[in-house]
């Protein structure tokens, strides 16, 4: 009821061509089919051996990505973490879930969580993996503060990122012992971030790790 009044007020559109759509959040087939674009991230010697199930993105890092993820995160816009959650349950595929036991987020550092009030990768891809059937657990943590790895060539990525995360609490090793884990981020730049997650994760026993992003332009 209370989504059909304000259906009526305010109703739905694509929110890449702002054309007429059912439900909040929902992108036109069109758009879809066009910025929808799963592929496998081409990975160096380091994340291959890190992650053996490969690293996917859904689509490019651009516009209305780009600034829908930028909405989420930075000014909290409810529609576009709509369209991203959209746009994440339209991208994963079943089968690609089938060999996970879990999913696990690049965690954020805690000074950040408490700015921004969430967790973005968790509440892109939590509905999805909800209705998958497959448990999420925020298993790592931040263990100092990094400078934003933004503006930063990829040395220097490498050595702001080293050592930054752990397993949050020594009594969820075992979620990821013996488990085959997938890491869920927004963006994948150049992999930094990633492959110090999964260090982390495989010295925890993971038995495999894969990697599920967004956006990436890494080609
Ligand atoms: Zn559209």
């Amino acid at each position: 009821m209370i989504e059909a009044i304000l259906n009526f007020l305010f109703p739905p559109k694509c929110p890449a061509c702002k054309g007429d759509v059912e439900h909040n959040g929902q992108w036109c087939g069109t758009c879809l089919n066009k910025i929808l674009n799963p592929r496998q991230l081409p990975l160096d010697k380091e994340l291959r051996q890190l992650f053996n199930g490969g690293v996917e993105c859904l689509s490019d890092y651009e516009d209305p990505i780009k600034k829908l993820i930028a909405d989420a995160k930075f000014e909290k816009k409810k529609h576009a973490v709509k369209a991203l959650q959209y746009f994440v349950e339209q991208g994963i595929g079943q089968e690609e879930l089938e060999n996970i036991d879990i999913v696990v987020p690049v965690p954020l550092h805690q000074r950040k969580i408490k700015e921004r009030g969430f967790n973005q990768s968790m509440l892109f891809f939590e509905g999805t993996m909800a209705k998958a059937g497959i448990e999420m657990w925020e298993v790592l943590r931040r263990v100092h503060e990094t400078r934003p790895q933004f503006g930063l060539k990829f040395a220097e990525r490498k050595a702001n990122i080293k050592g930054a995360f752990a397993i949050a609490d020594k009594a969820q090793r075992h979620l990821v012992k013996g488990k085959r884990v997938l890491l869920v981020d927004d963006i994948f730049t150049t992999g930094a971030t990633f492959a110090e997650c999964a260090k982390v994760l495989q010295a925890a026993g993971a038995k495999s790790i894969a990697g599920l992003v967004i956006a990436s332009n890494h080609r």
